[in-house]
Order: C-alpha cells, then sequence, then structure tokens
C-alpha cells in the first residue's frame, strides 16, 4: 500500500481511460505537472473494452472536429508510443441496394471522406463470404488501434514524460484546487474529472442536468477458420448507417431502417451495431448490443451472444455460428446522453469531461486537446 500523499500540482486528473489521458497528454505538452488518480489497479474501463476503431469519417458536427483531432493525436502515438494500428480506412459492407443508396447519399455528401467500391473490392476487404456483399464503402480517415495495448502504451509514455499515475486511488470529494483521495490530498490549480458514466458518483446534480445514463454492451472475439480474407480494417454494416450522425438525414436512410428493423425484430430489440475489427492473431472483435438504463444488469444473456453469431456466421459466409470459436465474451459499459459530450465546470477549477455516446476512441483525445486548450493557451500560442 503506497503512503498518503499530500503534494502540490498544476494539474490533477481523475480516471485513467482514454479520456483522462488525453488530458494528460495535453497538459504535459504545455509543460504543465500533472498526476492521474484511478481506482482500479490497473485500467479495465471502456478505454480498454471497445472494438479500437477510430470512426473518424462518419461524424459530424463538434464530434468531426473532435475525430479530425484525435485522428492527427492517435498518429502521433502511434510514434512517440510505438503503437500498433491500421490505417488502411474503415469498411462498410451493403448487402441490400437501400444500403448501397445510403453510401452514394453519403459519398455525395463527403466526398473526401468516402470511396465506394464494387462487391468484389467489398469482400476482398471485409472477408465477407461469398454473394453477401452488393457493394460497399472505404471510410477513408478511419483508423484501428490496438485498445488494450494502447491505453498501457499510453501510460507508460506518460510517466516517461513526468506525469505521475497514482492507481489503487479514488476520488473522495473535489473543491476548487484540491482534490481529496483515499490515498491522501492533492492541491491542484485545475481538476479535470474523467469518469466516464460514474460523473453521477462525484457530482450526482450533473448526471441528473445532462440525464447520463449507463449504455451496456454485449461483446465476443471469435477465431473464424474459414475467414476468406483478412480485414484491412474496421467492418461496419447497414447497422451502423443508423447509429452514427454523419449518415443522418440521408434520403435512403428511412428504408433501410424500417427494413432492417421489420425484418430483424431480434436484432432490433437488442440495439445492435453489427460491426467487427480484426486482432493481429486473426481473431475478431464481434459486438455489440446496448441496453440503456441507471444502473448495468450484470448477466448477460445467451441470447444476445447467439443473436450476433448467428448474424456474424451469416455475414462472413459460414454455415451456422458453430464454425465459429469463441475466444473470450465480456460486457462493456459507457455513458450515454442525449448530448454527445459532457463538458462543464461545476466548480471554479473543476472539469467535468465525459463523452456521452460511445465513440470515446474516435474523439476523446481531440476533446480533451480542446478542453486544456481553452484553459491554457494552444500550444505554440
Ligand atoms: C464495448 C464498447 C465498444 C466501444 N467501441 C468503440 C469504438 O470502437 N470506437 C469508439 O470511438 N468508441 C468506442 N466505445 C466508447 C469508448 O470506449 C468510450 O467512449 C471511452 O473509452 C470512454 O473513455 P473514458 O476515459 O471516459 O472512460 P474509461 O475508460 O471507462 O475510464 C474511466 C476511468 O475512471 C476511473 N474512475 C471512475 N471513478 C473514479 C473515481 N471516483 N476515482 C478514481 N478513478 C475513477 C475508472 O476506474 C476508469 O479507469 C466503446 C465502448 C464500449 C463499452
Amino acid at each position: 500500500m503506497a503512503k498518503s500523499v499530500d503534494q502540490t500540482v498544476d494539474v490533477a486528473i481523475v480516471g485513467a481511460g482514454i479520456v483522462g489521458l488525453g488530458h494528460a497528454l495535453a497538459a504535459i505538452d504545455r509543460g504543465l505537472s500533472v498526476v492521474v488518480i484511478d481506482r482500479g489497479s490497473v485500467q479495465t474501463g471502456s478505454s480498454i473494452r471497445n472494438f479500437g476503431h477510430a470512426c473518424i469519417s462518419v461524424q459530424s458536427g463538434a464530434a468531426q472536429v473532435h475525430a479530425d483531432r484525435t485522428r492527427e493525436l492517435w498518429l502521433r502515438l502511434v510514434e512517440e508510443a510505438g503503437l500498433w494500428h491500421r490505417a488502411d480506412g474503415g469498411f462498410v459492407v451493403a448487402r441490400a441496394e437501400d444500403e448501397l443508396d445510403v453510401l452514394r447519399e453519403f459519398r455525395a455528401r463527403r466526398p473526401d471522406r468516402v470511396e465506394l467500391l464494387s462487391a468484389e473490392e467489398t469482400a476482398a476487404s471485409t472477408g465477407t463470404g461469398p454473394g453477401v456483399a452488393v457493394g460497399g464503402a472505404r471510410l477513408l480517415d478511419d483508423l484501428q488501434v490496438d485498445p488494450r495495448e494502447a491505453v498501457l502504451r499510453i501510460t507508460d509514455h506518460l510517466r516517461s514524460r513526468g506525469v505521475e499515475f497514482q492507481f489503487g486511488t479514488a476520488a473522495r470529494t473535489i473543491r476548487s484546487g484540491r482534490l481529496h483521495t483515499t490515498r491522501g490530498r492533492i492541491a491542484a490549480d485545475q481538476v479535470i474529472v474523467a469518469v466516464n458514466y460514474d460523473v453521477d458518483h462525484l457530482f450526482p446534480e450533473l448526471g441528473d442536468r445532462y440525464q447520463v445514463e449507463r449504455c451496456a454492451l454485449d461483446m465476443l472475439r471469435v477465431e473464424i477458420p474459414g475467414l476468406r480474407a483478412p480485414l484491412r480494417g474496421p467492418v461496419l454494416t447497414g447497422w451502423s448507417m443508423l447509429r452514427y450522425s454523419g449518415f443522418a438525414g440521408l434520403p435512403s436512410l428511412g428504408r433501410v431502417r424500417e427494413r432492417l428493423h421489420s425484418g430483424h425484430p431480434a436484432f432490433a430489440a437488442l440495439d445492435v451495431n453489427q460491426m467487427y475489427t480484426q486482432w493481429r492473431d486473426g481473431s475478431v472483435i464481434v459486438g455489440d448490443t446496448h441496453h440503456r438504463g441507471d444502473a448495468v444488469d450484470p448477466f448477460q444473456r445467451e441470447n444476445a451472444f447467439d443473436e450476433l453469431l448467428d448474424a456474424t456466421a451469416s455475414l462472413f459466409g459460414q454455415e451456422s455460428r458453430r464454425d465459429l470459436r469463441v475466444v473470450e465474451r465480456w460486457q462493456g459499459v459507457y455513458a450515454s446522453a442525449p448530448e454527445e459530450f459532457l463538458v462543464d465546470e461545476p466548480l471554479d477549477g473543476v472539469h467535468v469531461v465525459s463523452v456521452t455516446t460511445g465513440i470515446g476512441m474516435t474523439t476523446g483525445l481531440g476533446l480533451a486537446d480542446r478542453v486544456v486548450s481553452e484553459i491554457y493557451e494552444p500550444v505554440g500560442a
């Protein structure tokens, strides 16, 4: 057990997920002294439980601004922290004409961010089965990282640059200029609270005001022995078109929604975003369902996994889910609210920052950079 601490820093950060790490990076870049606390003995939150898909090309509004900056920062961290990554873009598989129409409309809206692919090109880039894709698209700016590796390497990298990490240390109370932890008191000019959905534990009134809920997701990692081609990048489907804001308002989207929801009621009830990323060892991350509420039901239902596995077997041209070997199952949780981001200063010098949709790997580093830029001068200003 570490002894209680009593120290003074410029910036104290609560939470060592990608959002907290992004703030630490932005602060250390400005030559500030930084301490990051996390209640876990290592990071086990959303930032290691996700697909590792920086879904840059299909955002809009503020999310697009944060995503574009996040892309720059990921590529910088690839170099500085030695992160594994894929930068061939993301891929959307269209399995019906209306999905292809959405992709054509998206291309007309964002010609710089997407290129359309033939059915053959789509299958060759995504490993989908014969006759599955009628066409597709490459999302040019998307990146893939390995979240489990990235979080640890970024932590080591920041530590080597002088950021102090205190794990196994929870925030108890937060006041202007002062953070009381389970291991002592830290005096800090600025306190940044990046605790994801647990914002309501520390600032219940903010949780209420922003209507923050917990969104729980069922995830799997599988081996697909009969996979026809490696996945060149993250793979999205028609279900993803219903989710990302960059597709919102496209004329053909309503037809896709109606067809998918009426044809696949079980999938619709599970609120699935059918998507995939492939690990370096060839295994494939499969997801994901969404259940929202104040509390997370810890009991994952097998029917959700069956639905995901059936759909995966069908997409990749396998006879049945028995052709897939499940390597891992897990539950992820992220903050969910009507607005995409919660950025507030409930007390002078205390900043609460949470990505309140499931796009923290896409936007978190850029959002953090913006928050720190608004407190201090931008780097080089
Ligand atoms: C299954 C799943 C798949 C996803 N896929 C993607 C994807 O492909 N692309 C994408 O862009 N986004 C994705 N997301 C969303 C993304 O992972 C999150 O938005 C992001 O990781 C949130 O980062 P964070 O730092 O806020 O949270 P976390 O990583 O959860 O970190 C918060 C940290 O705060 C700590 N903490 C909490 N309370 C306290 C306290 N009182 N004192 C000290 N420490 C505390 C916790 O221990 C935790 O380590 C996915 C999320 C899930 C769950």
